[in-house]
């Protein structure tokens, strides 16, 4: 997640670390998604895969996704998206249109107060994510479920527990994710919605639900695999697991997989985000996520990115990138920077060849809400949750989100304008997949 303050947090955390420093598909893959499981799972250290011997290029199964999580509560707030004509149309079918194939959707336990007033950020409980699941399934998109095992945000700065669990040990804490993902993820395929990948926990760099002791973490984090296991056989579906690290640039990802491994996490995809304006270079990304493939053939992918086409802010509330902003813009702000920041992306990922399992731009839909009638921005954040957090959450989150609440800090990164009409950047995916096809 980004949002407004979380580029001073990073900062203030870094300094204190004192880490400033800070095609075509292959003919033939011999080692299918559904059959890889079993065998990545048990991966020994001896059967290291030669990174030289993939061959490249990109599966048919590669996901093109974005992450549309607070669309409900933009529309809620009155947002209308068009099509490249100029006509209404769900932003969701202008995706699909575009070569979208992947929809991931965030979800928390319990984003609202005593008073059931949500915190914001889309209010993405389950029922959010069956809604927009629902949609995307109906244009023939795959959907990805991002728990992020917290009532709100999960990223590095912060990954608070529910409050369900607070005072629980943590045997009773890995019952409860695991009936939470049981009972969650259930009524989301219930609902039909065709879920491809399950994501258990969000940028886990630095914990999970309340959890920083890596034994504990990977507890929880089997709770969640197994509810996944279980419930994409029920189903008789192929979902895959994915966990979650952010920060590439730290050279950590190794020593997270190990742990991962020696605590016999199950899992299959090892996902990074990938902001290139923090997030050092693709060579670095490549050689981060090569590592988990050659080591423990896991697959890897990118699964948030997204670039900025304008400075200009579009709500009053401050973007993540602005005139000043702290980070590493080796691109010009425009729509073709944001295609050609995924190409670039895409084209490190296809290196990696089968192993590469998507790539998932992040909120490319989150644009201002339109003021109207007397009714103020601020108003409709607080009462549709479209704002990246709203006062409610001032108790759940105080040091954050009480101070700092408002609206989008990621409007200038969005695939559509500020009054909600496609940018020429609506057809990264589409436009990437025709130069793969030369
Ligand atoms: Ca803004």
């Amino acid at each position: 997640m980004r949002k407004k303050n979380y580029l001073a947090l990073l900062l203030v955390a870094a300094c204190l670390l004192c880490s400033c420093n800070s095609g075509d598909k292959p003919e033939e893959t011999p080692k299918q998604t559904t059959t890889k499981k079993e065998e990545t799972t048990t991966a020994k250290k001896d059967d290291k895969i030669d990174l030289d011997s993939l061959e490249k290029g990109i599966s048919d199964s590669f996901m093109f996704g974005c992450d549309v999580s607070t669309l409900i509560t933009q529309e809620n707030s009155g947002v209308i998206y068009y099509n490249e004509a100029g006509e209404e149309q769900d932003a969701l079918k202008t995706l699909a249109d575009n070569g979208v194939n992947m929809i991931r959707i965030r979800v928390w336990n319990d984003p609202y107060d005593e008073n059931g007033k949500g915190y914001g950020g889309g209010n993405c409980d389950t029922d959010n994510a069956i809604a927009i699941g629902k949609r995307a399934t109906q244009y023939n998109m795959g959907c990805m479920i991002d728990y992020h095992y917290s009532d709100f945000w999960a990223d590095p700065s912060k990954q608070m527990c529910p409050k369900a669990w607070k005072d629980m040990s943590v045997d009773e804490k890995s019952e409860a994710l695991y009936e939470y993902t049981k009972e969650s993820l259930g009524k989301i395929l219930e609902a039909g919605v065709d879920v491809k990948v399950v994501q258990i926990g969000n940028e886990t760099t630095s914990g999970m639900a309340g959890e920083s002791n890596w034994k504990n973490i990977a507890k929880l984090m089997n709770s969640g695999s197994k509810a996944v296991r279980e419930l994409s056989a029920q189903y008789e579906k192929d979902i895959q697991i994915a966990v979650h690290f952010t920060n590439p640039e730290k050279g950590k990802y190794s020593s997270y997989a190990k742990t991962l491994a020696t605590n016999e996490v199950d899992y299959d995809i090892f996902a990074s985000s990938y902001y290139p304006f923090w997030h050092g270079t693709l060579a670095n990304l490549k050689k981060e996520l090569g590592g988990i493939v050659e080591k423990y053939g896991k697959k890897v992918m990118v699964a948030e990115i997204s670039y900025s086409y304008t400075l200009e802010d579009g709500d009053g509330h401050q973007n993540t990138i602005y005139d000043g902003a702290w980070g590493t813009f080796d691109y010009a702000m425009s729509e073709e920077s944001q295609v050609k920041v995924v190409k670039d992306c895409v084209e490190t990922l296809s290196e990696l060849g089968e192993y590469a399992a998507g790539i998932c731009y992040w909120e490319p839909a989150w644009i201002p809400v339109p003021e109207k009638d007397g009714v103020t921005r601020s108003e409709l954040w607080e009462q549709y949750g479209s704002g990246w957090a709203s006062s409610f959450a001032a108790g759940y989150d105080p040091k954050d989100a009480g101070q700092y609440y408002g609206g989008s800090a990621w409007d200038n990164q969005s695939w559509f304008d500020f009054t909600g009409h496609p940018l020429s950047s609506i057809s990264t995916y589409k436009q990437i997949k025709e130069e793969l096809q030369k």
